[in-house]
């Protein structure tokens, strides 16, 4: 059925006469938005906050009904475990216990910033918060914003990516008013994410540490602090299991229309198959760095274009993910980014997107 734009809005403005949206300085966040928000923590409710990778859907990370609240809000299955953040190193030794001296070393080198620790869980975290797991993983943010938020409500704050269930994560506050517009009750609006794609999660817990989301931190980068890093990601394997570890199903960040990934060494075979492509379907939306942009200029399709580099693909892509669902594409056709540095945390969300569909163009790489 469609409205008339009136009906429209007025139903907008009362599905989100729940939620305060305030506007905040990302590098001096005003004090009093900041205090009704910690407030809102420490009451039990949902705020939608920036972080230097996505907007995050935060609640005190130590009230089991509160965390519930976010599981509700994002439509998130109960299997899928949340991050826990925290603004002061001391806060570790709260939410975890058994701390690895490894850990307080990635710590003191790596955070504030886009790395997620998994260890063993303290008693207080509530169960729902790590599904059920005896782990916790956690994390500090590298934004004012949400340190500011952090020391307000003076708790550790689960929050995981403030998106509905299985959608591109927020990186800018309209992407989270769009997808829980009712859900959440604060939501500061710091403007765009710095990094835009999630933190790398690292567990500690087994025998060698072990990169369960490639993420804002390279694996390079890891790899000189912690050179027998694994990584094996789950999706990727003949045998994957039916149950893969928590967060890590393949569907996942994932925008309306079908996304295919096209892989390949050679370049201009690589186009030549994307554009082949084009005619099976209605309407195609292409993500295209600068350079690669030129190779459909012309051609009828809604070109997102990610910028110059790994960097600047990643502050877009989930933004560029939302534009197109919004341009009505039936179909989004991207290259499949280098694996190194960033480009291996893109490539994991962009495979996620396209639910695996990936097309191998001549001979697969050798990486
Ligand atoms: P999100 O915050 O939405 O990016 O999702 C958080 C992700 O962290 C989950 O999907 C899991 O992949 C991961 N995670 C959180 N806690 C744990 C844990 N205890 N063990 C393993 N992975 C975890
Ligand atoms: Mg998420």
């Amino acid at each position: 059925m469609i409205f008339p734009r009136r009906q429209i809005e007025e139903s907008f403005l009362i599905m989100s006469k729940r939620t305060r949206v305030f506007r905040v300085d990302p590098k001096a966040p005003e004090a009093e938005a900041i205090a009704i928000a910690g407030r809102m923590i420490r009451a039990g409710g949902l705020v939608a906050f920036p972080t230097e990778t996505v907007y995050g859907l935060g609640a005190n990370a130590l009230d089991e009904t509160a965390v519930a609240k976010i599981f509700a809000a994002k439509g998130r299955p109960s299997s899928d475990p949340l991050i826990v953040h925290i603004a002061r190193f001391e806060q570790l030794s709260r939410v975890a216990q058994a701390i690895p001296a490894g850990a307080v070393e990635l710590g003191r080198q790596f955070w504030p910033g886009p790395l997620t620790l998994v260890l063993q869980k303290a008693p207080c975290i509530p169960a729902n918060l790590t599904a059920g797991l005896n782990t916790v993983a956690v994390r500090m943010p590298d934004h004012e914003v949400a340190l500011a938020l952090l020391q307000a409500a003076d708790l550790p704050i689960a929050a995981p990516s403030a998106n509905q269930f299985s959608r591109p994560s927020p990186t800018s506050a309209q992407h989270v008013i769009d997808d829980l517009a009712d859900r959440v009750e604060v939501v500061l609006d710091g403007g765009n994410t710095p990094i835009g794609l999630e933190s790398t999660i690292v567990s500690l817990v087994e025998d060698e540490p072990r990169v369960l989301r490639p993420g804002g931190i390279s694996l390079e980068t890891l790899r000189e602090a912690l050179p027998n890093l694994r990584y094996e990601p789950s999706y990727l394997a003949d045998d994957a299991p039916s149950a893969p570890a928590p967060g890590t199903m393949l569907r996942h960040y994932s925008p309306r229309a079908r996304v295919i990934l096209f892989s390949g060494a050679d370049a201009a075979e690589v186009y030549a198959a994307m554009r082949a492509e084009i005619n099976s379907h209605e309407r195609v939306g292409i993500l295209a760095s600068d350079a690669d942009a030129r190779e459909f200029a012309g051609l009828d399709v809604a070109i997102e274009r990610l910028g110059a580099d790994a960097d600047e693909a990643a502050h877009h892509l989930f933004a560029a993910l939302r534009s197109l669902d919004q341009q009505g594409v039936d179909c989004i056709l991207a290259r499949a980014p280098e694996r190194r540095g960033l480009g291996l945390a893109l490539w994991d969300r962009l495979l996620r997107a396209s639910v695996g569909s990936l097309v191998e163009v001549g001979t697969a790489p050798s990486d």
